[in-house]
C-alpha cells in the first residue's frame, strides 16, 4: 500500500527564480557574495592589504552593477514597490526586497560595509576627495574661498540643466532626482564655513530618507541619482543629480554619503545594531588630538578617540592610524565572560 502524506506548502515556487532566469537572480546572487568578501577583506586582513581588497571590491561592484547587470538597485524603493506587491505576486516582490533584505541583513550582522567597500556612487564619491584633499593644503582661507566658488558655478550649472530636462509634466515626480542635487548643492553653501556644524547637517538625510520613502509610499517614481548608473534607460534627471553629487564631494568630502543620502542614512541606523564596530583602544587622556585620524576619514565620523557610527562606513581607513581598530563586541563580551570565570 502507497504511504500517502498530505503536505501542505507555503511557498509552491522557488523564491529566487534561477531555474528560469538566471540573470534576474544574477544581482542577488552577485551582491551577496561581494558582501561576503567585503565582510571577510574588512575583518580577516589589515593595513594594505584591506585597501586594495577594497578598491578591488568597489571596482567589481562597480563592474557588475553598471557595466554587466542593468538592475535597478535603489533599495529603499525597491522595498516599498515589495511591499505593494507582497499577495499579488509574490515571486516580483521578493525580487524586489531582496536587494533591502541582503543589504539590511549584512548592515545589521556585519556593519555599514556596504557603503564602504561596494556601492559605486560611494566609490565614486570618494575618488573625488583627491580634490577637496587638495584644496585642504591651500590653507583654510583659501580652501573656504576656492570652495565658494565652485560651489556658485556648480549651483547655477546644476539648477540651469534641472530647468533644461524638467518635463512638462509632472515636474516634481519626474524630476525629483535633479532637485535633490539641488538641495545637496544648497546644504553645502551651509556645510562649507562651519565645520563645527557638520553634526547637525549630517542630520539632514533622515528627513531625506523620510522623503524618499513618503513620495515613494504615495505612489511618485522617484529616481535618484543611481538610476543613470544602474536602470537601462538614460533618465536626465538622474544625470543631473549624479553630476551634483559628483561636483559636491569635490567641496566637502562624500558630501551626498555624510548629508542626503536616503539609504545611507538608513543603513547607518541599522549599523548601531551590529556587533561589529570601530573602536579606539587609546583613552581620551591618551589621545595627543594629533588629527591624523580625522584627515583620513572621508566621512569626518571621528572626534579625537570618538567614532560617529551612524556615519561610519567601515571603510577601515582609520585602522592605520593609532588605536582604531575593528572590534566584535560578541567576541569581546564571551572573552571578559571566560577571564571573569577564570
Ligand atoms: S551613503 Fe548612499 S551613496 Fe554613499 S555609499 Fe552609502 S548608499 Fe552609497
Ligand atoms: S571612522 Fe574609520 S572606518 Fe569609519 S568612515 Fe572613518 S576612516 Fe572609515
Amino acid at each position: 500500500m502507497e504511504l500517502y502524506m498530505p503536505l501542505w506548502k507555503i511557498v509552491k515556487r522557488p523564491l529566487l527564480p534561477i531555474r528560469d532566469s538566471w540573470q534576474d537572480a544574477m544581482p542577488l546572487v552577485l551582491l551577496f557574495v561581494l558582501m561576503s568578501v567585503a565582510a571577510w577583506g574588512a575583518y580577516r586582513l589589515q593595513g594594505s592589504k584591506r585597501q586594495w581588497v577594497r578598491r578591488g571590491t568597489q571596482v567589481a561592484a562597480a563592474l557588475v552593477f553598471v557595466v554587466f547587470l542593468h538592475r535597478c538597485l535603489c533599495a529603499l524603493r525597491g522595498w516599498v514597490f515589495g511591499l505593494e506587491l507582497m499577495g499579488r505576486n509574490n515571486l516580483i516582490a521578493f525580487a524586489h526586497m531582496a536587494i533591502f533584505i541582503i543589504v539590511m541583513a549584512f548592515t545589521i550582522g556585519m556593519g555599514r560595509l556596504f557603503c564602504g567597500w561596494l556601492c559605486p556612487l560611494g566609490a565614486a564619491s570618494e575618488a573625488m576627495r583627491w580634490i577637496t584633499r587638495w584644496r585642504e593644503r591651500l590653507g583654510k582661507r583659501r580652501a573656504l574661498i576656492s570652495g565658494y566658488l565652485m560651489l556658485a558655478g556648480l549651483l547655477i550649472l546644476i539648477a540651469w540643466l534641472a530647468w533644461m530636462v524638467a518635463p512638462d509634466t509632472g515636474f516634481f515626480a519626474e524630476n525629483v532626482a535633479a532637485l535633490w542635487g539641488v538641495g545637496l548643492l544648497v546644504l553645502l553653501f551651509f556645510a562649507l564655513p562651519r565645520a563645527e556644524d557638520d553634526a547637525r547637517l549630517k542630520r539632514v538625510k533622515y528627513v531625506s530618507a523620510i522623503g524618499w520613502l513618503g513620495l515613494s509610499v504615495i505612489g511618485v517614481f522617484v529616481t535618484n541619482p543611481w538610476c543613470v548608473l544602474m536602470g537601462d534607460e538614460l533618465d536626465y534627471s538622474s544625470m543631473v543629480s549624479i553630476l551634483a553629487v559628483l561636483s559636491g564631494g569635490m567641496i566637502v568630502s562624500m558630501a551626498w554619503c555624510r548629508y542626503l543620502c536616503p539609504l545611507g542614512a538608513t543603513v547607518g541606523l541599522l549599523a548601531l545594531l551590529s556587533p561589529i564596530k570601530i573602536r579606539n583602544s587609546l583613552s581620551p587622556e591618551q589621545c595627543t588630538d594629533c588629527g591624523q585620524c580625522r584627515q583620513v576619514c572621508p566621512m569626518n565620523a571621528l572626534d579625537r578617540t570618538q567614532v560617529d557610527h551612524t556615519s561610519c562606513i567601515y571603510c577601515g581607513q582609520c585602522t592605520n592610524t593609532c588605536g582604531f581598530h575593528f572590534e566584535n563586541e560578541l567576541a569581546r563580551g564571551e572573552s571578559e565572560a571566560e577571564v571573569g570565570e577564570t
